[in-house]
């Protein structure tokens, strides 16, 4: 069954195709700057890489240059026969993904109130690709669902009841197919059933989360309502004093969008250093910029103090999981995040965290308690099983 996955954003496309379910990739690529006389599209395909720009208006060119790219190159003797969409929010009506009705995209559309910048273009995805691929059945794959086993005493927060019954405030987390993802991976490579696994994964990217994950269900997490919450990330403030939206708009006479841009763009590593990818950051601090050392010291205190909480909320850790790029790639980050946890019962073999490996990895010491392990993401493809999953179940 070949099943192409798209993320659509509000100025890209990212889409890869599968064959499953032999998880076999077959095409991947990307179109960005749409909207533009410039869009810069990508694809990878037989092991070539190619490059183009040429003007693509909205999502229902990118998509049918997509259509036409599958088509003429790569299904040329097979179809595709279904498509998974990533869907950044399913509010509390999904927590498994969903073969895509009139309904389904209908409430796509309205949990816009509480994923302004993702669902629209989400939902557009979905809506260009009935017309664009009539033929292949849709399933949408929420970034919240993951997250759906949440207890009410970490899903509530502290403000008047008629706020979660009016409005559905209250914590949802994201990057739930990453961290169901990892999560799924780390039980097998400890074998051990994901009913008897206890694990902190730690997602660190552009965007960054953790989750607490006692029988491998999520019951805390660190995003909330929305993506802003929680760590400190590349251009986003994560946690902060929720009087400091007031001040800014009683004392800096900032409006409601504009705090909005400084808290999601403009804070994060941006806001210490001005430069959001970690990999910038790190050359600043090598030159001996000062900024550069506090905002990774600021970052990596602060997954230390989410490891703690959630220490204490599990009890019981069988492994710490690092993902996502800065989480794959970062040894340093690792490093000073777990500095001084000894006596949490973790600790880390620094020469094993320094080698450059790819694949699942462990890096503790032999005399640690909590094993720490690098499990690459693969969120794609996890939306590629899932997709294939609800389908086997629904022919
Ligand atoms: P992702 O969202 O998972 O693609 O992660 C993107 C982020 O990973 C980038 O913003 C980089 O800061 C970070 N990153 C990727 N490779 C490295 C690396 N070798 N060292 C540090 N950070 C990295």
């Amino acid at each position: 069954m070949n099943i192409l996955v798209l993320n659509s954003g509000s100025s890209s496309i990212k889409f890869r195709i599968y064959t499953m379910p032999h998880e076999e990739l077959v095409a991947a690529g990307l179109v960005e700057k749409i909207g533009s006389e410039e869009a810069d599209i990508q694809v990878e395909f037989r092991g070539q890489r190619e490059r183009l720009s040429q003007p693509v208006q909205n999502h229902e060119e990118g998509l049918q240059w997509i259509a036409d790219f599958l088509t003429e190159r790569v299904l040329v003797d097979s179809t595709l026969d279904a498509i998974g969409h990533r869907v950044v929010h399913g509010g509390e009506e999904y927590s498994q993904p969903m073969l895509i009705s009139e309904e389904v995209l209908d409430k796509v559309n309205e949990l816009a109130i509480l994923a302004p910048l993702h669902n629209p273009p989400n939902a557009q995805g979905i809506q260009v690709s009935r017309r664009v691929f009539p033929q292949a059945q849709q399933v949408a794959v929420f970034d919240t669902a993951f997250h759906a086993t949440l207890p009410p005493h970490a899903f509530r927060y502290p403000i008047p009841n008629k706020l979660y019954e009016q409005y559905g405030i209250r914590v949802y987390g994201m990057h739930g197919t990453s961290h169901q993802y990892v999560t799924k991976q780390a039980a097998s490579f400890l074998d051990k059933p994901m009913s008897e696994t206890n694990l902190i994964t730690i997602h660190l990217g552009n965007g960054c989360s953790m989750t607490a994950v006692k029988n491998g269900q999520s019951v805390d997490t660190s995003m909330g309502l929305s993506p802003l919450a929680g760590l400190m990330m590349g251009t986003r403030s994560g946690d902060i004093d929720p009087s400091i939206p007031f001040f800014l708009s009683n004392q800096a006479n900032m409006s409601p969008s504009e705090i909005d841009q400084l808290l999601n763009q403009e804070s994060g590593l941006k806001g210490i250093t001005g430069e959001n990818d970690l990999r910038e950051v790190l050359k600043l601090r090598a030159q001996g910029d000062k900024m550069a050392q506090l905002a990774l010291e600021m970052y990596c205190y602060r997954i230390k103090k989410y490891i703690g909480a959630y220490m204490a909320v599990l009890g019981e850790v069988d492994a710490l999981i690092f993902t996502a790029g800065v989480g794959e790639n970062s040894d340093i980050v690792r490093e000073r995040s777990l500095a001084g946890l000894e006596n949490l019962g973790i600790e880390l073999d620094v020469e094993k965290n320094q080698e450059h490996l790819s694949g699942i990895r462990q890096l503790q010491r032999a005399s640690s308690k909590v094993k720490i392990l690098v499990v690459p993401t693969n969120e794609e493809l996890a939306i590629a099983e899932q997709t294939y999953q609800v389908l086997s179940k629904n022919n």
